[in-house]
C-alpha cells in the first residue's frame, strides 16, 4: 500500500543521478539492500517503478532512493518534483540483503547498481560488523561515479576497499579501465574463492558477471544478485 512521503531533500550525485530524501517514520523498518516502489503522478496518471533504498537502516532520521535519469516518462515526472512535493512509497521489499554473518564479501556494481551497496556498506560500518567488503564499481566515465566521497570517507575503515573501473575514461583517468573481468577480480580480491558475491546493475551486466563468477568456480549459492530490470 502506498504511503505519501514529502520530499525533504534532493541531492545531485552526478549530472544525471539524483537522490531523493524523506523523513523516516518510526514504523518504517527495512533491511540494508531492500527496495521500495515509488509512485509519481503524471498528467493525471499514477506511474510507478522500483528503487533500492540507498540509505541505511542505521540512518534513523531519513530514507533515500537514488534515480538515474533516462528521459523517459517516469524519469521526467520525477525530475519535475521539488522539495516539499509528495511521492507515494510502498515497501520495503526484496531479499537482496546484507548477510550479517558473512565475514568476506565482494560487491560488484554496474553504474546505478551501486545503490543497495551504499545501504549495505553504510550499515556494516555503522554497526561495526565483523566483515571485510571489497566493492568493485564499473562506470562509463569518472563523472558517472556515484557516492564517491561517501565511500572515500568510509574507506577509513580497513574493512572496506573500493575499486573503481571506467569503460570510457577521459585521458585524465589514472585508474583501472574496462569492464569488471577475471583479471580485475583476481588482482583485487586474491581470496575471491572464500567470498560471498553480490552483483547489482542492469540485466546484461548482472548476467555477464554471473557467468564470469561461475566460470571462476564460485558456487551458485555464493552468488547473490539483483537485476535492475526495466532499466
Ligand atoms: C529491485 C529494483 C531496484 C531498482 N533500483 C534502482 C535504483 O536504485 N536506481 C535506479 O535508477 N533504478 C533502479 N531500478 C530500475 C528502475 O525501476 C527503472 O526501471 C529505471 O530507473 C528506468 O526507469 P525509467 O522509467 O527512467 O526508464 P524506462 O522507460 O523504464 O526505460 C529504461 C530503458 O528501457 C528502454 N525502453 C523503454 N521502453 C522501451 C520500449 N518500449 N522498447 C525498447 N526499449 C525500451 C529505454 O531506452 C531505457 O534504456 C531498480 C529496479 C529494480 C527491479
Amino acid at each position: 500500500m502506498f504511503r505519501k512521503f514529502q520530499v525533504t531533500e534532493i541531492i545531485d550525485r552526478t549530472t544525471n543521478v539524483r537522490s531523493y530524501r524523506f523523513d523516516r517514520p518510526h514504523d518504517f523498518l527495512y533491511l540494508p539492500g531492500q527496495y521500495v516502489i515509488v509512485q509519481v503522478e503524471n498528467n493525471g496518471k499514477m506511474i510507478q517503478k522500483a528503487f533500492s533504498l540507498s540509505s541505511s537502516p542505521t540512518e534513523e532520521g531519513s530514507i533515500e532512493f537514488t534515480k538515474k535519469f533516462t528521459g523517459h516518462e517516469f524519469s521526467d515526472a520525477l525530475k519535475a518534483r521539488e522539495v516539499g512535493d509528495e511521492l507515494g512509497l510502498d515497501g520495503p521489499y526484496g531479499s537482496f540483503i546484507l548477510n550479517e554473518q558473512e565475514k568476506k564479501i565482494v560487491m560488484l556494481a554496474g553504474g546505478i547498481g551501486v545503490t543497495p551497496f551504499r545501504s549495505m556498506i553504510k550499515y556494516s560500518m555503522d554497526r561495526d560488523l565483523d566483515n571485510n567488503i571489497v566493492l568493485i564499481c564499473s562506470n562509463k566515465t569518472e563523472e558517472d561515479i556515484i557516492f564517491f566521497n561517501e565511500f572515500k570517507s568510509m574507506m577509513r575503515s580497513s574493512r572496506l576497499s573500493v575499486v573503481l573501473t571506467c569503460t570510457r575514461p577521459s585521458d585524465q583517468w589514472k585508474g583501472i579501465c574496462g569492464r569488471i573481468d577475471r583479471t580485475i577480480i583476481k588482482k583485487e580480491v586474491p581470496d575471491f574463492l572464500q567470498r560471498l558475491f553480490y552483483i547489482c546493475g542492469p540485466p546484461p551486466m548482472v548476467q555477464s558477471m554471473r557467468e564470469l563468477l561461475e566460470e571462476m568456480e564460485i558456487p551458485k549459492e555464493r552468488i547473490l544478485f539483483e537485476d535492475f530490470f526495466g532499466y
